[in-house]
Protein backbone atom coordinates (compact mmCIF):
# COMPACT_ATOMS: atom_id res chain seq x y z
CA UNK A 1 0.00 0.00 0.00
CA UNK A 2 1.37 3.58 -0.45
CA UNK A 3 1.20 6.00 2.40
CA UNK A 4 1.44 9.24 2.72
CA UNK A 5 4.29 9.17 4.49
CA UNK A 6 6.36 7.98 1.65
CA UNK A 7 5.45 11.08 -0.55
CA UNK A 8 3.46 13.74 1.80
CA UNK A 9 7.32 15.54 2.39
CA UNK A 10 8.48 15.19 -1.46
CA UNK A 11 8.20 17.90 -3.88
CA UNK A 12 6.49 17.84 -7.08
CA UNK A 13 8.06 15.41 -9.48
CA UNK A 14 9.28 17.25 -12.51
CA UNK A 15 8.02 14.75 -15.58
CA UNK A 16 10.65 14.59 -17.99
CA UNK A 17 8.58 13.25 -20.90
CA UNK A 18 7.35 16.38 -21.26
CA UNK A 19 11.12 17.74 -22.52
CA UNK A 20 11.29 14.60 -24.51
CA UNK A 21 8.73 12.16 -25.34
CA UNK A 22 10.71 10.08 -27.00
CA UNK A 23 13.63 9.73 -24.19
CA UNK A 24 14.34 6.13 -22.95
CA UNK A 25 16.13 6.59 -20.49
CA UNK A 26 17.27 9.42 -17.71
CA UNK A 27 18.71 10.00 -14.17
CA UNK A 28 17.15 10.98 -10.83
CA UNK A 29 17.86 11.01 -7.23
CA UNK A 30 16.08 9.21 -4.61
CA UNK A 31 14.15 11.64 -2.27
CA UNK A 32 11.94 8.76 -0.49
CA UNK A 33 11.66 5.19 -0.25
CA UNK A 34 8.66 2.68 1.69
CA UNK A 35 7.88 -1.06 0.82
CA UNK A 36 7.62 -1.51 -2.65
CA UNK A 37 7.57 2.10 -3.39
CA UNK A 38 9.83 5.22 -4.63
CA UNK A 39 9.72 8.81 -5.18
CA UNK A 40 13.01 10.60 -6.96
CA UNK A 41 13.23 14.37 -7.77
CA UNK A 42 12.48 13.62 -11.55
CA UNK A 43 11.06 11.21 -13.65
CA UNK A 44 11.09 10.03 -17.20
CA UNK A 45 8.05 7.59 -16.67
CA UNK A 46 3.95 8.22 -17.43
CA UNK A 47 1.73 8.45 -14.03
CA UNK A 48 -1.48 6.91 -15.01
CA UNK A 49 -4.33 10.14 -15.71
CA UNK A 50 -6.11 11.06 -17.93
CA UNK A 51 -7.03 7.71 -18.58
CA UNK A 52 -3.83 6.83 -19.93
CA UNK A 53 -2.08 3.93 -18.23
CA UNK A 54 1.61 4.22 -16.62
CA UNK A 55 4.62 3.18 -17.82
CA UNK A 56 6.71 0.61 -16.97
CA UNK A 57 10.12 -0.22 -16.97
CA UNK A 58 13.33 -0.40 -15.11
CA UNK A 59 15.02 1.46 -12.48
CA UNK A 60 18.71 0.38 -11.49
CA UNK A 61 17.19 -2.82 -13.51
CA UNK A 62 14.20 -3.44 -10.92
CA UNK A 63 11.39 -3.91 -12.41
CA UNK A 64 8.52 -0.58 -11.86
CA UNK A 65 5.15 -1.97 -12.44
CA UNK A 66 3.31 1.29 -12.20
CA UNK A 67 3.18 4.82 -11.31
CA UNK A 68 0.82 6.73 -9.46
CA UNK A 69 -0.23 10.51 -8.65
CA UNK A 70 0.14 11.69 -5.16
CA UNK A 71 -1.01 14.86 -3.34
CA UNK A 72 -0.90 18.30 -6.42
CA UNK A 73 -3.43 20.51 -6.76
CA UNK A 74 -6.62 21.47 -8.65
CA UNK A 75 -5.80 23.50 -11.55
CA UNK A 76 -8.65 24.45 -14.02
CA UNK A 77 -8.19 24.08 -17.77
CA UNK A 78 -9.54 27.05 -20.54
CA UNK A 79 -12.48 24.08 -21.22
CA UNK A 80 -13.48 24.08 -17.89
CA UNK A 81 -12.05 21.03 -16.86
CA UNK A 82 -10.12 20.22 -13.29
CA UNK A 83 -6.75 18.82 -13.58
CA UNK A 84 -4.62 18.43 -10.75
CA UNK A 85 -0.68 19.40 -10.81
CA UNK A 86 2.22 19.55 -9.35
CA UNK A 87 1.86 16.12 -7.88
CA UNK A 88 4.74 13.22 -6.37
CA UNK A 89 4.91 10.65 -8.78
CA UNK A 90 4.63 7.10 -6.46
CA UNK A 91 6.87 4.04 -8.35
CA UNK A 92 5.54 0.62 -7.41
CA UNK A 93 8.46 -1.76 -7.70
CA UNK A 94 7.42 -5.35 -8.34
CA UNK A 95 9.82 -6.84 -5.53
CA UNK A 96 10.71 -4.46 -1.84
CA UNK A 97 12.95 -1.49 -2.56
CA UNK A 98 16.54 -1.47 -2.44
CA UNK A 99 17.19 1.78 -2.73
CA UNK A 100 18.45 3.92 -0.21
CA UNK A 101 17.44 7.98 -0.19
CA UNK A 102 19.88 10.51 -1.72
CA UNK A 103 21.05 7.59 -4.26
CA UNK A 104 21.38 8.21 -8.10
CA UNK A 105 19.66 6.41 -10.67
CA UNK A 106 18.99 5.04 -13.88
CA UNK A 107 15.69 4.99 -15.34
CA UNK A 108 14.46 3.05 -18.41
CA UNK A 109 11.11 3.11 -19.64
CA UNK A 110 9.63 0.15 -21.99
CA UNK A 111 9.44 1.96 -24.66
CA UNK A 112 7.43 -0.32 -26.83
CA UNK A 113 4.81 0.21 -24.38
CA UNK A 114 4.99 4.11 -23.99
CA UNK A 115 5.42 3.99 -27.96
CA UNK A 116 2.24 2.49 -28.01
CA UNK A 117 0.21 4.72 -25.24
CA UNK A 118 1.65 7.79 -27.56
CA UNK A 119 -0.01 5.77 -30.58
CA UNK A 120 -3.32 5.32 -28.91
CA UNK A 121 -3.57 8.65 -27.13
CA UNK A 122 -3.37 10.69 -30.49
CA UNK A 123 -5.61 8.45 -31.72
CA UNK A 124 -8.20 9.29 -29.00
CA UNK A 125 -7.78 12.81 -29.81
CA UNK A 126 -8.94 12.54 -33.29
CA UNK A 127 -11.56 10.14 -32.33
CA UNK A 128 -12.85 12.85 -29.63
CA UNK A 129 -12.64 15.30 -32.22
CA UNK A 130 -14.47 13.22 -35.01
CA UNK A 131 -17.46 12.35 -32.63
CA UNK A 132 -17.75 16.12 -31.60
CA UNK A 133 -17.79 17.07 -35.33
CA UNK A 134 -20.20 14.46 -36.02
CA UNK A 135 -22.52 15.36 -33.04
CA UNK A 136 -22.89 19.27 -34.10
CA UNK A 137 -23.73 18.32 -37.66
CA UNK A 138 -26.65 16.11 -35.74
CA UNK A 139 -27.66 19.45 -33.75
CA UNK A 140 -26.25 17.02 -30.52
CA UNK A 141 -23.98 18.78 -27.61
CA UNK A 142 -20.74 16.63 -26.88
CA UNK A 143 -20.22 15.39 -23.03
CA UNK A 144 -17.61 12.83 -22.26
CA UNK A 145 -17.80 10.87 -18.97
CA UNK A 146 -14.33 9.39 -18.91
CA UNK A 147 -12.00 7.49 -21.25
CA UNK A 148 -9.10 4.86 -21.08
CA UNK A 149 -6.01 4.57 -23.24
CA UNK A 150 -3.74 1.79 -23.71
CA UNK A 151 -1.48 0.33 -25.71
CA UNK A 152 -3.88 -1.27 -28.03
CA UNK A 153 -7.72 0.36 -27.84
CA UNK A 154 -8.56 3.61 -26.49
CA UNK A 155 -12.31 4.42 -25.45
CA UNK A 156 -14.60 7.07 -24.51
CA UNK A 157 -17.68 7.22 -22.68
CA UNK A 158 -20.02 10.02 -24.41
CA UNK A 159 -22.91 11.36 -22.37
CA UNK A 160 -25.56 11.54 -25.34
CA UNK A 161 -26.84 8.79 -27.55
CA UNK A 162 -24.59 7.75 -30.74
CA UNK A 163 -26.06 6.03 -32.80
CA UNK A 164 -24.41 3.01 -34.68
CA UNK A 165 -24.71 4.33 -38.60
CA UNK A 166 -22.42 7.36 -36.75
CA UNK A 167 -19.83 4.61 -36.40
CA UNK A 168 -18.55 4.34 -40.27
CA UNK A 169 -18.61 8.44 -40.88
CA UNK A 170 -16.78 8.41 -37.87
CA UNK A 171 -14.30 5.71 -38.41
CA UNK A 172 -13.86 7.92 -41.71
CA UNK A 173 -13.03 11.07 -40.53
CA UNK A 174 -10.71 9.63 -38.02
CA UNK A 175 -8.56 7.82 -41.06
CA UNK A 176 -8.62 11.20 -43.27
CA UNK A 177 -7.43 13.12 -40.01
CA UNK A 178 -4.87 10.63 -39.55
CA UNK A 179 -3.54 11.60 -43.66
CA UNK A 180 -3.99 15.18 -43.70
CA UNK A 181 -3.19 16.53 -40.21
CA UNK A 182 0.22 18.37 -39.92
CA UNK A 183 2.63 17.42 -36.76
CA UNK A 184 1.73 18.34 -33.18
CA UNK A 185 2.68 20.60 -31.35
CA UNK A 186 2.65 20.98 -27.20
CA UNK A 187 2.53 23.99 -25.74
CA UNK A 188 2.72 24.57 -21.79
CA UNK A 189 -0.16 26.93 -20.17
CA UNK A 190 1.60 29.73 -18.25
CA UNK A 191 2.15 29.14 -14.22
CA UNK A 192 1.97 25.32 -14.27
CA UNK A 193 4.98 23.01 -14.87
CA UNK A 194 2.85 19.91 -16.03
CA UNK A 195 -0.34 21.18 -17.88
CA UNK A 196 0.03 21.23 -21.64
CA UNK A 197 -2.45 22.02 -25.01
CA UNK A 198 -1.77 19.47 -27.57
CA UNK A 199 -2.53 21.18 -30.98
CA UNK A 200 -2.60 19.40 -34.62
CA UNK A 201 -3.52 21.65 -37.42
CA UNK A 202 -7.01 23.31 -35.67
CA UNK A 203 -7.38 20.54 -33.45
CA UNK A 204 -6.57 22.17 -29.61
CA UNK A 205 -6.97 19.83 -26.96
CA UNK A 206 -5.80 20.56 -23.12
CA UNK A 207 -3.70 17.47 -22.28
CA UNK A 208 -0.63 16.54 -20.54
CA UNK A 209 -0.11 12.95 -21.59
CA UNK A 210 2.36 11.51 -24.33
CA UNK A 211 1.64 11.42 -27.81
CA UNK A 212 3.52 11.22 -30.80
CA UNK A 213 4.90 13.73 -32.93
CA UNK A 214 3.39 13.47 -36.53
CA UNK A 215 0.20 11.41 -36.88
CA UNK A 216 2.18 9.68 -39.62
CA UNK A 217 3.58 7.29 -36.81
CA UNK A 218 0.20 5.90 -36.63
CA UNK A 219 0.40 3.29 -39.43
CA UNK A 220 -2.21 0.36 -39.48
CA UNK A 221 -5.95 -0.31 -39.80
CA UNK A 222 -8.13 1.91 -37.58
CA UNK A 223 -11.34 0.68 -36.11
CA UNK A 224 -14.09 2.40 -34.39
CA UNK A 225 -16.82 0.97 -32.77
CA UNK A 226 -19.54 1.29 -30.19
CA UNK A 227 -22.10 -0.13 -27.84
CA UNK A 228 -25.09 1.98 -25.67
CA UNK A 229 -23.40 2.42 -22.25
CA UNK A 230 -26.02 3.16 -19.08
CA UNK A 231 -28.93 5.55 -19.55
CA UNK A 232 -28.32 7.69 -23.24
CA UNK A 233 -24.87 7.09 -22.70
CA UNK A 234 -22.49 5.32 -25.52
CA UNK A 235 -18.84 4.00 -25.70
CA UNK A 236 -16.94 4.72 -28.15
CA UNK A 237 -13.57 2.16 -28.86
CA UNK A 238 -10.58 3.08 -31.53
CA UNK A 239 -8.39 0.09 -32.24
CA UNK A 240 -4.86 0.30 -34.19
CA UNK A 241 -4.37 -3.28 -35.89
CA UNK A 242 -0.86 -2.58 -36.24
CA UNK A 243 0.09 -5.63 -38.32
CA UNK A 244 -2.34 -5.10 -41.31
CA UNK A 245 -1.12 -2.71 -43.79
CA UNK A 246 -3.47 -0.32 -43.51
ZN1 LIG B 1 -3.37 14.05 -25.12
Amino acid sequence: MMEAALWSSCPPTHQLYHDDPYATTATATVLSVSGHFAVFDRSLFYAESGGQVADQGTINGARVVDVQKAGGRPFQLPNGEVATVESVFCHEFAEPCTLTVGESVTMEIDWERRFRNMQMHTLAHFLFHATGEYLEANGQTRSTRGCHISDSSARFDFGCSIPSEAVPVIQERVVALLASSPEAVVTALPDTHDVFVWRSGDIVIPCGGTHVNHPKEIQGTVTVRRRTKGRNGTRLYIELDRDATG
